[in-house]
């Protein structure tokens, strides 16, 4: 059973890349497990698609303000240090939205960051044979 441990509240800081930031709050205070939620607006953006037939990344870039509709993520330990894997949904002008995973190049104009640390024994990334990803 998982115990939940520290919770935090934290805005990122103005011109940032959203998934650095994240990163190095966790770090910082040495959050092994656990899931992050957000919600803000970024500058731009940049959202990764998984092609399951080439199992590789596409990237897309939005060159645009665009609201952070919701971001969820988990953290969980790759090669010995904690990972922040994220998507996130984001709207422009007219509402519409965007999706995908969080890539770096998503740069922060203000970001409210929610963690919520999870106890007990660590998820642990390896790569994943029938999928090529690096799941736990
Ligand atoms: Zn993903």
């Amino acid at each position: 059973m998982a115990e939940k441990g520290r919770v935090f509240l934290e805005r990122l800081p103005k011109d940032g890349d959203l998934e650095e930031e994240i990163t190095k709050f966790i770090k910082k205070n040495n959050i092994e497990k656990g899931i992050v939620k957000a919600i803000g607006a970024v500058s731009e953006a940049k959202i990764g698609y998984y092609n399951q037939e080439e199992e590789e990344y596409e990237y897309t870039k939005l060159n645009q303000h665009l609201e952070i509709v919701s971001l969820l993520g988990n953290i969980s330990i790759l090669d010995g240090e904690p990972m922040v894997h994220a998507h996130i949904a984001l709207a422009d002008d007219e509402g519409k939205t965007y999706g995908g995973h969080l890539a770096e190049g998503t740069k922060i104009f203000a970001t409210e960051l929610y963690v919520e640390e999870i106890k007990g024994e660590k998820k642990i990334r390896t790569k994943d044979k029938e999928t090529n990803l690096t799941l736990w």
